[in-house]
């Protein structure tokens, strides 16, 4: 799954903040209602059927199920033809016909199996019919679904999921010897039934039987019901969208992590696979589409259609999928044969908006199979762009499902990182196709190993498509390690692989931690192994558990095998668990001394766990097996690194001759997924070198350097003047990735002190750093870019250029101010938009923050009538930028009650808001006032709850907001899952780097004179 972005300050990037989702679904109010709903109906049901039992059970099953067309959940009718509905209270005593035990409540009562959360394990899917008749006119739909079953340990009941489904019929039958031929009796023999109903609590359905299922025998579960199409984004829900002043409606799917059972009665746990046989009977006006290619199409007279798809391979339930919509599309063959759709809006498919990402999917095919060494496994893949989605995307089997924002690409308007984002959620969905569709983890702790290789891929995809760019060994640093650590240097971080057993769990599990981190390891054990090694275990994965299930340690396990198949004896199981079970990361502080016996230097080395927060410190438990790469180097030279395993909490090594102007720099290329400090003639050393010749230290550690040293500061484990002596040297740099670094760390900086009386001390030394810089990388011509739908090679430096004006406009460079402000005063008297797609955004909002109310209503006019899904997102975003407070409330409650703002924009309205030193104040009250509404409508969808709580609480810094969030917290925050315990560690950083630091940082900032290297010293 792709999570949906939310990257700090406009710095492009990332799938979404550091977040989960909800609260369980279970325990919503509606939920609970209609599950009361369904036990009256049962009663109801039994009452009138009682009599029916046997004889109609085998009818039932001989004959199939006739769909009531468009009945809604209100009106089902009940009782004709029902076979197993006896209701909750039954007594079952009069049933010793057959020689059966007696069936005895205490006995089976005792068990209870559907009280644990997890399934019980006794049985097994195998194969799902499932048909469906669906009516897009009053958003319902009826099915039947049929299960073949292999029971593996003796049971009387039947323990599935369903959530939200009213149950109509049950029946079983006795279907053969398990992995033999069916019975040769038509429909098997049927067997009774003594009771069904759900248990809400856990999500499931059970079925008590009158005698025991065996071991080793199969059997068919058939089940009817009726559900609504909700408004809600989960399970099978509908949207719509507007076209030529006409509402459309669309129905689509999202299964993962735990809404299958929402859609139809299921095994909805990921280790259950089985293969699907789906059936859509609808309108023949709408398209269906499912993760298979159509088999048969039957049109019938009263205008239905019925559509049956080809049988799946074995898959798990969160990864069937199927869509009804009125959408056209465009067509392309992979290499191999395979079929590639990409539907979306007919008007978007006539713009061509969707041709950038069926052209890359074509290419990412090829690529991934020649990588993997492994075939894609179905003979079609359709991408679904859709109006609305809880995550970027999902990648369903065959039909991945795209937020429209992540998939068309508007070349003219777009801008290069727009363009990039929506490359790497692509290269991130099909990347599943293997780690997640095809291998899928046993069971959610787990979920990093799909997610953490699909964020991995994003960059080493993005460097097929794009040789030239060196994502994976640049780009990655800024934006998946720097941004990770930050939130994995918090001591209510978690680890990675975490047990999981409620629904209520499973959500949170999808945060940064298991893509990011996930991402960071994975990169670490590639470098450490070597890429072919790397590979080739993976190969051997894949091949090993295709359509089947895998856990990290049979990952582990494949990648040794790798490694020993070239004598290297490495037991990675046993490094990675010290990643993966436990929470955080070190730092390796790294000394060279002076030996007393020898005239050599040798290095000591130890670890500790690296927190921002000292309070945690004195745990000295955690300790990691750690890959350091060392360079020794000087003025001139450097020597090749060396790979040390650091297994102690201080260890002691031996490198080459070194001298007292040898420097050390560790962690070459920022590979390993930890922070490195110096003592302190070290890092002088390393910045003397940054300053005279920087080349000669990577562009990765360059980066690296500058986020460690500024994070190392913030936690205290250096001097703050360190980090900027350090970036005093970047009038120099002419690569974007240090000074993308930097800008990181500096708006991290501009939000402590953004309100503090010195603030202008700050402001001056940014700008001063940017503007030389600055005013030689100028401002992008805005002639069209003649290919339209591709990244242009020059990529690095038009992203540095964006940057330099970024930092330049954000901290009030005039020259920047003015050019923004002609480009806006041109389009709105000329009507003529001729400012370049990449500066955009940070053109609109300069604008918007200097010129009078007028341009707000521009802005806000263009917002209405732009088509272009990008362009809107930055419109809306611009108009965030005002410093007139009226404004911004007017924003404020529009986000939340008009129809032009979409629900998931509404949470950026706001955190933006946040963002503008002039709106922090409105946004965090704003963000109180209206909690009980904000948490009503994301709540379920705690992702977007969470990136919300740290948008509007990241700035405060004094003791009186932290005050006020304590309180919030403690009267309100009940149940809003991790956020709001991260987001008070974060604010308590904030009061505490004040209280402790911000006195220090000033007077560094006090003393220096000028950024030239010969005054630091
Ligand atoms: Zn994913």
């Amino acid at each position: 799954m792709g999570l949906n972005d939310s990257s700090p300050g406009a710095m492009r990037n990332g799938r979404g903040l550091s977040e989960q989702w909800a609260e369980s679904v279970a325990v919503r109010p509606r939920t609970s209602e209609r599950h009361m709903t369904v036990h009256k109906r049962l009663v109801l049901a039994f009452a009138l059927s009682i009599l029916t039992l046997i004889v109609v059970t085998v009818v039932a099953v001989v004959l199939g199920v006739r769909f009531e067309e468009c009945v809604g959940p209100d009106e089902a009718p009940v009782g004709a033809g029902d076979s197993g509905s006896r209701g909750p209270g039954v007594s079952p005593k009069s049933n010793g016909s057959r020689g059966e035990r007696v069936w005895d409540r205490g006995e089976e009562e005792a068990g209870q199996p559907w009280r644990r959360s997890r399934l019980p394990g006794s049985l097994r899917p195998r194969h799902y019919d499932i048909v469906l008749a669906i009516c897009m006119d009053n958003f319902t739909f009826s099915g039947e679904v049929s299960i073949d079953i292999e029971c593996l340990n003796t049971t009387r009941v039947i323990v599935l999921h369903a959530d939200r489904l009213q149950v109509e019929r049950v029946s079983v039958t006795t279907e053969g010897v398990a992995g033999g031929r069916a019975a040769s009796r038509p429909g098997g023999g049927a067997i009774r039934i003594h009771r069904h109903f759900p248990f809400p609590a856990n999500q499931m359905y059970v079925v008590v039987l009158h005698r025991e299922l065996k071991a080793n025998r199969s059997y068919r579960l058939n089940i009817t019901f009726d559900a609504a199409i909700e408004d809600e984004l989960l399970g099978f829900f509908r949207s719509s969208y507007m076209l030529q002043g006409e509402r459309h409606y669309l129905a689509v799917t999202q299964f993962s992590p735990t809404h299958a059972r929402k859609a139809f009665p299921c095994f909805d746990e990921p280790i259950y696979k089985a293969t699907f046989s789906l059936s859509l009977r609808h309108d023949a006006q709408y398209t269906s589409l499912s993760n298979m290619p159509v088999e048969s199409s039957r049109p019938a007279e009263d205008g239905l259609l019925t559509r049956r798809f080809a049988r799946t391979p074995r898959m798990s339930t969160y990864y069937l999928a199927w869509a009804l919509c009125n959408f056209t599309y465009r067509e392309t063959h992979s290499d191999s044969g395979v079929t590639i759709r990409l539907y979306a809006r007919p008007d978007a498919i006539a713009s061509g908006a969707g041709d950038y990402a069926l052209h890359i999917t074509k290419r990412l095919l090829g690529f991934y199979q020649d990588y993997f060494k492994v075939q894609y496994s179905l003979p079609k893949l359709d991408l679904l762009a859709v109006p609305k989605h809880p995550y970027a995307a999902m990648e369903n089997w065959g039909l991945s499902v795209f937020v429209e924002q992540k998939i068309l690409l508007d070349a003219d308007v777009s801008s290069s990182s727009y363009r990039m984002e929506l490359t790497m959620v692509v290269i991130h969905e099909i990347c599943h196709q293997w780690f997640g569709d095809l291998v899928t983890p046993m069971w959610w702790e787990d979920v990093w190993l799909k997610e953490g290789f699909a964020h991995f891929f994003e960059y080493v995809g993005t460097d097929f498509l794009y040789p030239k760019w060196n994502m994976e060994k640049q780009r990655f640093l800024t934006d998946v390690l720097h941004e990770v650590m930050l939130l994995d240097g918090l001591s209510s971080s978690h680890p990675i692989s975490q047990e999981v057993q409620q629904a209520t769990d499973i959500d949170r599990v999808f945060d940064w931690i298991a893509y990011k981190k996930g991402a960071a390891l994975i990169r670490m054990l590639a470098n450490v192994m070597g890429q072919r090694l790397f590979r080739k275990g993976l190969n051997d994965y894949l091949l090993s558990h295709m359509y089947g299930n895998a856990a990290r340690d049979d990952l582990w396990k494949k990648l040794s095998q790798a490694m020993q198949s070239e004598g290297r004896d490495i037991d990675i199981g046993a490094v990675m668990d010290r990643w993966t079970l436990q929470m955080g990361y070190p730092v390796l502080t790294i000394s060279k001394n002076q030996s007393e016996q020898l005239s050599t230097h040798y290095i000591t080395v130890s670890q500790e766990h690296f927190l921002y927060g000292q309070e945690g410190r004195g745990n000295h438990s955690l300790q990691w097996q750690v890959p350091l790469t060392v360079a020794v180097g000087n003025e001139s030279w450097v020597c090749s690194e060396t790979l040390i395993w650091i297994h102690n909490k201080t260890e002691r090594h031996w490198l080459v001759e070194m001298d007292d102007k040898s420097w050390l720099l560790g962690n070459i290329n920022q590979t390993g997924y930890f922070r490195v400090n110096y003592d302190l003639q070290n890092w002088k050393l390393l910045i003397q070198q940054l300053h005279t010749r920087p080349q000669l230290i990577s562009v990765g550690n360059r980066a690296g350097l500058i986020d460690d040293a500024f994070n190392l500061a913030r936690a205290g484990y250096l001097p703050q003047g360190i980090p900027l002596q350090l970036i005093g040297y970047l009038p120099e740099e002419t690569s974007f990735l240090p000074w993308h670094a930097a800008s990181r760390a500096l708006y991290q900086l501009d939000k402590l002190l953004d309100r503090t009386d010195d603030y202008s001390l700050f402001s001056d030394y940014v700008l001063k750093l940017v503007a030389s810089r600055y005013h030689h990388m100028g401002w992008p011509s805005n002639v069209a870019n003649g290919e339209g739908d591709v990244l242009l090679p020059s990529y690095h430096t038009e992203e540095l250029q964006r940057e330099l004006i970024m930092l330049a406009c954000s901290f009030g460079n005039k020259q920047c101010h003015r050019q923004a402000v002609a480009y806006i005063s041109d389009w709105i008297s000329s009507n003529k938009n001729r400012i370049p797609p990449n500066i955009r955004d940070v053109v609109y909002c300069t604008g918007v923050s200097l010129m009078d109310e007028d341009v707000w209503e521009f802005i806000w006019m263009k917002f209405h009538s732009s088509k272009a899904v990008s362009e809107k997102k930055i419109l809306l975003e611009a108009l965030t930028c005002s410093d007139n407070a009226f404004l911004l409330n007017r924003l404020l409650n529009l986000s939340l009650t008009s129809e032009l703002v979409a629900e998931q924009d509404a949470i950026d309205v706001i955190i933006h808001v946040g963002r503008n030193p002039q709106g922090r104040r409105l946004a965090w009250s704003f963000f109180r006032d209206k909690w009980d509404v904000l948490n009503a409508r994301y709540g379920e969808a705690l992702f977007m709850n969470s990136k919300l709580i740290s948008g509007v609480t990241e700035f405060l810094t004094t003791e009186e907001e932290l005050d006020e969030l304590n309180h919030f917290i403690q009267s309100s925050g009940v149940g809003a899952g991790p956020a709001l315990p991260r987001a008070l560690e974060i604010v308590e950083g904030n009061v505490r780097w004040h209280r402790l630091h911000r006195r220090h940082f000033y007077q560094w900032l006090r003393k220096v004179p000028s950024l030239t290297y010969a005054t630091w010293s």
